[in-house]
Order: structure tokens, then sequence, then C-alpha cells
């Protein structure tokens, strides 16, 4: 990796280049997406979908192996068992399940996801694609639940690692204030209402992070507890709510009202993924509250952890989370909710 020249200092990894400036990271474009045929789009899928068989189709329901080939009269590619006679398409039992649209259309929507660094609009790539604005909506989650799906039963640090972590609150319609007590009483105020919630994010310093959603910090704890391995110093700021972190783990703690970084304890990488998950907020999302939250996190995660991979590979590890993963948890039957 000629190009881009990393020096090491406090732990930390500088880099010389932006890695989104280089040639490697440009793997994937929306050009070469568009100049695709539909045939072409359904080879990268099937690759994808059954990569051991090399794209030839696997049975969902029996995995029978011996498929027989046709297109409906819309030109949709469709399978049929010669084992157990069931129909069934490239994204039949995955994220993009009965999709409606070409396969072309998701590579696309795939290719923008990754590409827009900050987070992508959906109302952007609703009319960058031509879609609805629900259908923009309904994929760009569908993407994030993909994402989400890398981080499951993930743990981090272990001895010899450093991890950081951190709270920041989201949702309502309060602006984020700067000062200090205006914080603490907006946090109390909007206690109350229920309306705003704490991200709490884990991130292991040069590893991977996990954010998750929480009433409050302190009710974070056993979550901190059962995803931080033993041995990890953990980094912390001053918030009581981590004292209770000093049973388990050796810990630096930061008073952030005297400095941002001391004696080597600072949350540096997590304050870094918070800004990145406050600028989809104000950016991108409007408010990103409500049962959404955790999707947005965990995106702002994943996009944190993969920013040096370049953008082709990430869009190949979504496509393949995607269709790696069962039909969608969040979004199973909201178009017959819609209509109903
Ligand atoms: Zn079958």
């Amino acid at each position: 990796m000629a190009y881009i020249s990393v020096r090491e200092t406090d732990g930390y990894d500088y880099m010389a280049q932006h890695f989104l400036l280089s040639r490697r990271a440009k793997t994937l474009s929306l050009a070469t997406v568009f100049r695709m045929s539909d045939a072409e789009a359904e080879t990268v899928f099937r690759d994808v979908r059954w990569p051991d068989t090399d794209g030839a189709p696997v049975c969902p329901a029996c995995g029978g192996m011996d498929a027989y080939e046709f297109r409906r009269a819309s030109g949709a590619l469709r399978f049929e068992c010669r084992a157990c006679r069931k129909e069934f398409s490239i994204t039949s039992g995955t994220l993009f399940a009965s999709h409606k649209l070409p396969l072309r259309i998701y590579l696309a929507a795939i290719a923008i996801f990754c590409n827009e660094v900050k987070g992508k609009s959906m109302l952007a790539m609703s009319r960058d694609l031509g879609l609805s604005y629900k259908a923009a909506f309904v994929l760009g989650h569908k993407m994030r639940e993909a994402m989400a799906a890398e981080m499951r039963g993930r743990t981090l640090g272990g001895e010899g690692s450093t991890a950081e972590i951190d709270g920041a609150y989201f949702g309502g319609y309060v602006k984020p204030a700067n000062l200090r007590e205006n914080r603490v009483d907006r946090r109390l105020s909007e206690h109350r209402t229920g309306k705003r919630k704490v991200v709490v994010v884990i991130r292991e310093r040069g590893g991977d992070s996990l954010p998750a959603v929480f009433k409050s910090e302190a009710a974070a704890t056993n979550f901190i507890r059962s995803h931080v391995r033993p041995g990890t110093i953990v980094n912390a700021d001053e918030a009581t709510a981590w004292d209770r972190l000093h049973a388990k783990y050796e810990m630096k703690r930061i008073n952030h009202g005297e400095a941002y970084s001391f004696d080597g304890a600072c949350t540096n990488w997590a304050e870094e993924y918070f800004s990145r998950l406050r600028r989809a907020e104000m950016g991108h999302h409007h408010h990103i509250s409500g049962p959404y939250l955790l999707r947005y996190a965990q995106e702002a995660a994943w996009r944190e952890d993969s920013r040096r991979v370049a953008n082709g590979e990430q869009a190949q590890r979504v496509a393949q989370l995607a269709m790696a993963h069962k039909p969608s948890v969040d979004f199973t039957g909201y178009w017959q909710r819609r209509a109903a």
C-alpha cells in the first residue's frame, strides 16, 4: 500500500492521504453499474448469492441443486426446483426477497449508499434512482439491516487492547447544546418525555465498533460488560454511569471539562464516531429518533469501521450480507401494513 503512509503516534493512525481520494477506493462507480445489462447484474447477484456453486441456483426450500430456469412474461428470472417443485428467484429468502425493482437498481442503490461516505439521504436516493421515497426508505433500511448483521454477537477488546466507550443523546427536537449545563438540563427534561435515547458506542482502538441504544448511559453497563472482553483497558469520560465498570476493567477516565486527552486517557475514537452519527442526523436524516435509531447507529459504526475499505469492496460486502440475510425483520409485511 505505497500510497498510504501511516504513522503511529500515541496509538492513533494518521493517514497522510485521504483514502477516498486514492485510486484503489474507486472501484465501483454508478457509471459501471449503469453500463451493465440486466443479465450482467443478475450474474453479479447470482455469484454473491451462490458463491459455492459459482452462481448456479440452489433451492432455498430443500437445498436441491437441480433447477429449471425460466423467465416470466415481465422478463423476471425464476427457477423451479426439480426436487421439490418450488419456484424461487435470486433473492428468495434473502433481505431483498420479493423485490419489485430490477436487480441493477439494487446494485446501483448499494453503490450510491457505499459511495456516500457521510450517509445517504433517502430522499436523494429516491431522486437518483427514480423511486418513490417509501421504496428508497425501505431499501436504505434493508442495507442498514445488512450492515448490522456483521455486528451480531460481536465482542471487542481483550488482553493488551484498548477500548473507548461513550454515550450521546439523539432524538427529540432539541438542538444539541454546546454548554455542559445545558446538556444536563436537556437530558433531564427529555428523560421525562422518553423521546430522547442515548446511543452508547464501544470502539476498540485499531479495531471494530459496536453501538447500542438505551434510555440512559447507566442502563448500558451490562451491555458493555458482556461485549468488552476482560483484560481490555477501557477509556471513558467522567460520567458517573461508567463508575461501575471499574470492578471489571482497568479504567482510564478523562474529565472533558478539563482536557480532551490527559495521561493517555481519551475518547477521541468514540467522539469521531458520534460526529459521524451527528452529521448523518443533521445533514441527511433529520430526526433519526424512534425505532430506527439503532439502525442509523449501526450504519455509522459500519462506515467508521470500513472507512479504509475500497468502496467496491464495501458494496460487495453489503450485497453479500443482504443475500446471506433472511428477509427483513424490520420490514417484513411493511407494504402490506401500509396498504391496510
Ligand atoms: Zn427444492
